[in-house]
């Protein structure tokens, strides 16, 4: 069974290369037409790992493309997800699998809600990867893929694929919770680090401000029904922020290069699911409210 990969960025690339070079059926496809030229003209994709770049002639289509889709990898960004999916569901064959590699939380559901038929598998990863240039992505950390559904508690069975592939990864029978954890770890460390325009180690800086954060979304993990993910938040925070004290965090590196946030889908739906809840959470409520203000002066989206 083939895969199709919706999304030749910097994580869609990297499952693609991985994928193809130990021999699984890969297709890309692409947004339009000229993307579709532009990779034609590049010849491929290109994995530098461990400065060693290789070049995969994988082939292309775009998203009006007739062959029908058995397995979907969608690689796009959280405010992509649900227009691009919606461009191809007629492809969608019957017992189609969806896998979301979306960061945050909303777009899952409005992804889940478009095509009903289909299986959606969530993900939640903690590899890193970028594009040095259109087409060439540079794996930059090793981590570990969780995927789970939280309708079928069923383990998919080309997760061998993916384990010859060297994907490291595991089945999660509570996606949810790994991915609220996520969400939070990225709440109480991103946005600050935009507003203070900073590393993350420099977060050791402001250590009332992270402590705040960390108890109000602690309420907020608790009032949702994930207690598990909310524990010891404020000690996981710190620890992130220490590992990667001289990173600069995605949202930072998004502003940095003038690129949209997936806010929408971090800060924004952990405040939206605090109105849901009537919770009132002061310190998250006035940094979403300070961050939009600094997308906005800057003339980047805001939501
Ligand atoms: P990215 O490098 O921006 O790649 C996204 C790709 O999706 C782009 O190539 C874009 O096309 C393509 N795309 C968007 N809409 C499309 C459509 N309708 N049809 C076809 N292609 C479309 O993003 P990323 O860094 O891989 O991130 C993807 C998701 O993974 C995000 O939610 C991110 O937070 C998450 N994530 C990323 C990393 C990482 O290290 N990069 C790690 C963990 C999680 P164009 O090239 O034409 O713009």
């Amino acid at each position: 069974m083939s895969w199709h990969i919706l999304g030749a960025g910097s994580l869609g690339s990297l499952w693609a290369a991985r994928l193809a070079r130990c021999g699984e059926d890969v297709t890309l496809i692409l947004r339009n037409a000229a993307r579709l030229q532009a990779y034609q003209q590049a010849g491929g994709l290109t994995l530098v790992e461990q400065g060693q770049a290789q070049l995969h002639a994988l082939p292309a289509q775009l998203p009006d493309d007739e062959q029908p889709i058995q397995r979907l990898l969608l690689a796009c960004k959280a405010y992509d997800a649900a227009p691009a999916v919606a461009s191809l569901a007629p492809r969608l064959a019957s017992g189609a699998e969806l896998i979301l590699l979306q960061n945050g939380l909303g777009s899952q559901d409005e992804v889940a809600r478009l095509v009903p038929q289909a299986r959606c598998i969530f993900a939640s990863s903690t590899e890193g990867a970028f594009r040095q240039a259109d087409f060439q992505v540079v794996f930059a950390g090793h981590g570990h893929t969780w995927l789970g559904d939280p309708l079928r508690p069923q383990p998919p069975a080309w997760l061998d694929a993916l384990h010859t592939a060297g994907i490291a990864h595991d089945w999660s029978l509570d996606i949810h919770s790994r991915l609220w954890r996520k969400l939070a770890l990225n709440c109480a460390i991103n946005p600050l680090t935009v507003l203070h325009d900073c590393r993350n180690g420099e977060l050791r800086e402001h250590p009332a401000e992270v402590a705040n954060l960390c108890a109000e979304l602690t309420e907020l993990l608790q009032r949702c029904g994930q207690s598990s993910a909310a524990e010891n938040l404020h000690g996981e925070v710190q620890r992130v922020i220490q590992a990667t004290a001289a990173n600069y965090s995605s949202m930072h590196q998004d502003v940095q290069h003038r690129r949209r946030s997936e806010i929408a889908y971090l800060l924004g739906y952990a405040c939206q699911a605090a109105k849901r809840h009537d919770l009132a959470l002061p310190h998250l409520q006035a940094l979403h409210q300070r961050l939009q203000g600094h997308l906005q002066a800057r003339g980047l989206p805001s939501h």
